[in-house]
């Protein structure tokens, strides 16, 4: 838990945001700034700051969160049509927030290219 990290806050329940699965290692929130139809969050609920910062200790947690995604989409009804999962990492990929997270974007054809 960082006391300054918005995800830390959301995941603890101290900041409203919309959770659509949770356990003990892994939580799935839905993105506050759409950028399709189906845009979640998927994260670790432990303060991991990103790809750059994971431990062998951690190196579970990004399968838990594929899975996670994986659920998520077939409730959200974007499994069978498709989705794409991103991780940005550091300035140059476009992380804003340093919580490491996937974002699960579908509910609409998604442009192809790597930005
Ligand atoms: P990044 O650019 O770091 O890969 O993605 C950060 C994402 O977090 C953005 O898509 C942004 O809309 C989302 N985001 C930032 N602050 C909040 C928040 O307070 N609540 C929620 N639900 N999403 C947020
Ligand atoms: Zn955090």
């Amino acid at each position: 838990m960082s006391e300054t990290c918005i995800f830390c806050k959301i995941a603890s329940g101290e900041v409203k945001g919309e959770i659509l699965e949770m356990d003990e290692e892994v939580v799935a929130l839905r993105d506050i700034h759409p950028q399709a139809p189906v845009h979640v969050l998927v994260m670790p609920v432990k303060h991991i700051e990103s790809v750059a910062a994971l431990t062998e200790g951690d190196a579970h947690v990004l399968g838990r969160m594929a899975l996670m995604a994986q659920r998520v989409a077939r409730r959200e009804g974007v499994a069978e049509s498709g989705y794409r999962l991103v991780v940005n990492q550091g300035e140059h990929g476009g992380q804003t927030v340093a919580h490491l997270h996937m974002h699960l974007l579908g509910g609409r054809q998604l442009r192809g290219g790597m930005g």
